[in-house]
């Protein structure tokens, strides 16, 4: 750790108290561009006190009509080091907002892409467990909170700091007396800010709860605009959106009165410097303890303090939304997840072992929704997991793709532990495809090309056709360039499933699960879809979950499930002769409810 990184960190530990500070966060953040943020501290010290210069030449000015001894000449000298000081000021101002902006959008940009990477890390249950409202705005407004500490907390707070300190110091050189009567509306605006603070943190907690909670309703309401306009919902959905403003409405203006008459006097006071200065002064000069020019250079020094001072004032209010911000998004930033192995091990085959799982969504075990499960999916064959509603079939099929770790038992590939493979290399391992396509804002050309970014046109196409979806792109209105709306709005349901399925096919991965991937497709497709599909897989491990069993009868072998634990398992046939379960499910499916037990079976095989 280089010296620089050592003073960031030195500073944050500094100002740690129990829990993680809010300064120390903002400052490991910094260290990602600490030289430009240095610089840009040195520009903005340069440019306080070059705005002090005009002060002092205004100083001078005075000094020399008092002494009776002023000449055009030096009036012009002063007045043009006035105006260069200003100059200097803007210039280095300028400077200095310039690199802690470009600091902070490049910091900003980082912390973004890190939440992404994430949150594509992170267990999905977690991310599916947060509002959408909730992660948008801590990925959009709280990191943009975020610029305030960086582009001006950091080079303006520093700065003025310096330049209160140094004016003190100085007046404490000329006249200690003095030096503290600037310092007299410390503690009266201080006492106002702090009766202010009183109230403060639990109406901001208010305020942010229901800041929250007005950004996950508006979500909801803008992705259930369909339900709600088709149910009417005017009592309910609309309700809830209505009172959720009005709660934020009130909120807002809860905290803004609990704030507003304590901040404007502070903000008033706070700067009146000369509250103190002039009539101590003034008493001074009247016993002859003060000679003029040092009572003028007070006066003068006294106004110059006062723009840096109400510099810090701006930030007392945004203080709040900036710690809110920091923390929520280093929380964010220290989401657990998934342990990434670094080795790079050879898969020799993709046999999938899983032995003894037991899984629940919420870490709990007595809340299982699988139970001792264990089974093998030989390499190159097509298993089935089928079951009731409930019983678990997405949850393996999830659980091998990673989407969570197992709470017991291990998942090999190959013979190796799935935590021991690098994420990258299991997802080039397994394609999944679930019944809820997502599909981007993207051409369909482009969505489809997700699979393999390096397939050719011509490969895209081909997988297209094979995915039984070339005729319908080349009816849309510009073929595969269409761009398919937000989510794919604009397609059917079937439409995007067959479009996620040449996805796969291009991706063309060793391990192929279809979870109810062919849920929407019409029987027309669907037969077609399968026969591709059944092409397809040949020389790779296919793991189907379908309701429709017709669709898996050739598999070389099913799975069934019921209340999270394996029932059966065997070939179509074996599980009609000894599977109650499998075989009251294959009747219902060809519809055959009223035949009798006995007779049905026979029937059936
Ligand atoms: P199936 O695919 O057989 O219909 P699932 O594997 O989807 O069943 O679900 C098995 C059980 O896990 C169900 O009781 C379901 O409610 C529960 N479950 C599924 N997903 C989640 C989740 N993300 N969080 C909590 N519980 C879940």
């Amino acid at each position: 750790m280089n010296k620089i990184m050592v003073l960031f960190y030195f500073l944050g530990g500094v100002a740690v108290m129990k829990k993680k500070s809010w300064i120390k966060i903002a400052l490991s953040f910094a260290v990602q561009c600490k030289w430009k943020i240095l610089l840009s501290v040195i520009c903005a010290i340069i440019g306080v006190f070059a705005g002090i210069v005009p002060y002092w030449c205004a100083y001078k000015i005075i000094e020399l009509f008092v002494n009776g001894s002023i000449s055009l000449n030096q009036i012009a000298y002063y007045c043009l080091a006035a105006v260069s000081g200003y100059a200097v000021r803007y210039l280095f101002h300028g400077i200095s907002t310039t690199l802690s902006h470009l600091s902070a959008y490049n910091i900003l940009e980082n912390i973004r892409l890190s939440l992404a990477r994430t949150f594509v890390k992170a267990p999905l249950g977690y991310v599916m467990g947060e509002s959408v409202g909730k992660l948008k705005s801590i990925i959009v407004d709280r990191v943009e909170t975020i610029e305030l500490p960086l582009a001006h907390v950091i080079p303006e707070c520093i700065s003025n700091i310096t330049l209160s300190i140094s004016v003190f110091a100085y007046l404490t050189f000329i006249d200690w007396r003095m030096a503290l009567a600037m310092l007299i509306t410390v503690p009266i605006a201080g006492t106002s800010y702090m009766i202010m603070m009183k109230n403060f943190n639990s109406e901001y907690a208010k305020y942010m709860e229901t800041s929250n909670y007005v950004n996950s309703v508006i979500v909801e309401y803008v992705e259930g605009i369909e339900v709600i306009k088709a149910f009417n919902q005017s009592t309910t959905s609309y309700n809830k959106f209505v009172n959720a403003i009005k709660t934020f409405r009130n909120s807002t203006l809860a905290w803004y009165k609990s704030v507003w008459k304590y901040m404007n006097f502070g903000n008033s006071v706070l700067p009146s410097t000369f509250l103190g200065v002039l009539p101590i002064g003034l008493i001074l000069y009247v016993n002859g303890q003060i000679s003029p020019q040092n009572l003028v250079i007070c006066l003068i020094l006294s106004l110059g303090v006062v723009g840096p001072m109400m510099n810090f004032t701006n930030y007392i209010n945004e203080a709040k939304a900036i710690e809110y911000a920091l923390h929520d998004v280093s929380n964010e930033l220290e989401t657990p997840v998934l342990s990434d192995s670094e080795k790079d091990i050879e898969i020799k085959d993709n046999t999938i072992e899983l032995k003894n799982i037991s899984f629940s969504y919420d870490g709990n075990l007595d809340n299982k929704v699988l139970s001792d499960i264990d089974c093998i999916f030989k390499k190159n064959e097509f298993t089935a997991l089928v079951g009731p509603s409930g019983s678990g079939k997405s949850t393996i099929a999830r659980l091998i793709a990673r989407f969570w770790d197992t709470n017991e038992g291990s998942i090999l590939i190959g013979g190796v532990d799935i935590r021991d493979i690098s994420i990258s290399k299991l997802n080039e391992l397994i394609s999944f495809v679930t019944q809820d396509t997502y599909l981007f804002n993207c051409s369909v050309k482009e969505n489809i090309r997700l699979g393999n970014p390096d397939a050719s046109d011509t490969e895209v196409f081909n997988a297209a056709k094979l995915a039984c979806c070339d005729e319908f792109i080349k009816e849309l209105e510009s073929g595969y360039d269409t761009v398919v709306g937000n989510a794919g709005n604009k397609l059917s349901g079937g439409e995007k499933q067959r479009i996620s399925i040449a996805r796969m096919i291009l991706k063309n991965s060793p391990i192929v699960i279809l979870d109810e991937a062919t849920a929407f497709t019409d029987p027309e497709n669907e037969s077609k879809l399968q026969q591709s599909l059944s092409a397809l897989s040949k020389g790779k491990l296919l793991l189907v979950i379908a309701h429709r069993l017709s669709t898996i009868k050739n598999a070389d072998k099913i799975i069934v499930l019921n209340n999270g634990k394996i029932e059966n398992m065997g070939t179509h046939e074996e599980l009609l002769q000894n599977c109650e379960l499998y075989h009251d499910m294959w009747l219902s499916h060809i519809g055959a409810k009223n035949w009798s037990a006995n007779s049905k079976r026979k029937e059936v095989l």
